[in-house]
């Protein structure tokens, strides 16, 4: 519970209605997309960098915790309050972007959605490549501290590419520049780099200097269908290895492909889909398309209906952005992995993913970003009572132990947050935990950014 003089001084910063106190503050703001729970002692709402940087000085001098939210589609705990205190909301910091065409970038608010501000970029003839299946509502600064990418990261890469230049408010409230606004610059330690992905932890995004690219001029599309997901996902890594760069090579097992047809109510096909895109010229497309066909059908024996566009790609780029969500109404406990291995291992670990699930007798879907070795297998339970709850933790754990093994990531782009603190030694080592450890400390010397996150012994 705040202190009713803290809770004045924040609104004589943001303004009446602009901070809900406890009693007033709607259940959206208590939890993620995934269910992951805490309810904070206020919401605060500021409109601009000025305001933010007021709201976050009063937390530090009150030693108050500060939990970011953008539009809470986070999946891994990230924006909920662990340790109470305040949740500061960038659903007010929506300006409309400047666009600098000629210089191929653009000045963004933290609360633009993804959706809204690719559709910005387009009428300028400009292209933002990071596309999360989450695009018509999560934001820009969400992407931005979760490091996201989507459907295109084989080709374009991830959020971090596109990120020339930040702005933040520090955790002792001072607004904070990092970065450039030109392709090139090596001026100092690069911590632009640092913030991104750094799931407000360190500090308040409140604009970014947003890479652009012109759109591109052409795309062909392909589908194939496999008899199972370990083929398919063998198959996608060939055509990398034989030099192709789609921009989509998006991967679906037949149970995902099945939910979400009946979830968007349209018929996307039987079979495990590997859904390939080319987009560059219109030549490189058609006789990359062509070569990747030949590949898929004549060498792993894929059903491939090449050259789809129009209401036929857009379906199944639906379907894609839709499993998830029809997974949650297929059943009552979803756990999401979103774990990353090198390429060349994706057909073995989903083999191994898949002997998990059977040890432990849960079931299993598969569905993920095959272009960058990031696979999303989904424990799927009934009720989550009896053992099943734990047995699906066992499954989760096992799961992070194969992925180590395998030179991989246990987030590829979901972040850590609450749900993968328990793996990051796992993956980074005592070392590495113990610098990021005292980075942290060193920025926000009294912890009060996120506090829960990242650092599993802080919940201890
Ligand atoms: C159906 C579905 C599909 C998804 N598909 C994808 C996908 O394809 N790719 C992908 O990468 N993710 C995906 N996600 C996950 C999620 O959409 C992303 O992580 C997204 O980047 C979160 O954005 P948000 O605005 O909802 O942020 P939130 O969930 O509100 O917050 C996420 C994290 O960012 C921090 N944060 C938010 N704003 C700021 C700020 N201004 N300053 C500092 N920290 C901040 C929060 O503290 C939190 O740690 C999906 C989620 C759903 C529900």
């Amino acid at each position: 519970m705040l202190d009713a003089s803290i809770l004045k001084a924040m609104e004589s910063v943001v303004g009446g209605g602009n901070i809900l106190g406890a009693r007033d503050i709607p259940a959206r703001y208590f939890h993620d997309a995934a269910g992951w729970k805490s309810e904070p002692d206020a919401v605060v709402r500021p409109r601009n960098a000025e305001e933010a940087a007021g709201i976050v000085a009063l937390a530090y001098e009150n030693s108050i915790p500060v939990t970011p939210r953008g539009a809470g589609t986070g999946l891994y705990g990230g924006c909920v309050a662990a340790s109470g205190g305040i949740v500061l909301c960038t659903e007010r910091m929506n300006a409309r972007p400047r666009f600098h065409k000629e210089d191929l970038y653009a000045e963004v608010e933290p609360g633009v959605v993804n959706g809204d501000f690719r559709k910005m970029a387009e009428a300028e003839g400009l292209f933002y490549p990071p596309d999360p299946a989450s695009l018509g509502t999560c934001t820009i600064g969400g992407n931005i501290a979760e490091c996201a990418d989507g459907l295109r990261s084989h080709k374009y890469g991830t959020t971090r590419r596109y990120v020339l230049g930040l702005e933040v408010v520090t955790p002792e409230g001072r607004l904070l520049r990092m970065g450039a606004r030109t392709v090139k610059s090596v001026a100092g330690y690069d911590i632009t780099r640092l913030w991104v992905g750094s799931e407000g932890t360190l500090g308040f995004i409140t604009s970014a200097v947003l890479r652009l690219l012109p759109l591109p001029q052409a795309r062909t599309a392909l589908a194939a269908s496999f008899s199972d997901a370990g083929t398919a996902l063998e198959a996608g890594a060939a055509l990398v290895t034989d030099g192709l760069i789609p921009s989509m090579l998006e991967v679906m097992d037949a149970a995902c492909r099945r939910a979400a047809s009946a979830h968007i109510g349209k018929d996307i096909g039987e079979g495990a889909l590997l859904f390939v895109e080319f987009e560059d010229m219109q030549s490189v497309c058609r006789e990359s398309a062509e070569r990747a066909s030949r590949l898929l059908g004549d060498e792993y024996g894929a059903v491939v209906r090449g050259d789809i566009s129009g209401a036929e790609r857009a379906r199944l780029l639906q379907g894609r952005r839709s499993v998830l969500p029809a997974l949650w109404t297929l059943k009552p406990v979803v756990i999401l992995e979103d774990l990353t291995v090198p390429r060349s291992k994706l057909k073995n670990m989903s083999a191994e993913i898949e002997k998990i699930a059977a040890r432990n007798g849960i079931e299993i879907a598969l569905f993920g970003h095959a272009g960058g070795g990031n696979i999303h297998p989904a424990f799927l339970g009934g009720a989550g009572d009896g053992d099943e709850m734990i047995r699906m933790r066992q499954a989760v754990a096992e799961t992070a132990q194969a992925c180590a093994e395998m030179d991989g990531s246990v987030s590829g782009m979901h972040g850590i947050g609450l749900d993968k603190a328990p793996y990051l030694k796992l993956e980074i080592g005592q070392s590495g935990y113990e610098v990021i450890k005292s980075l942290k400390a060193s920025l926000d010397p009294r912890a009060i950014m996120n506090p829960g996150k990242l650092f599993y012994e802080e919940r201890e």
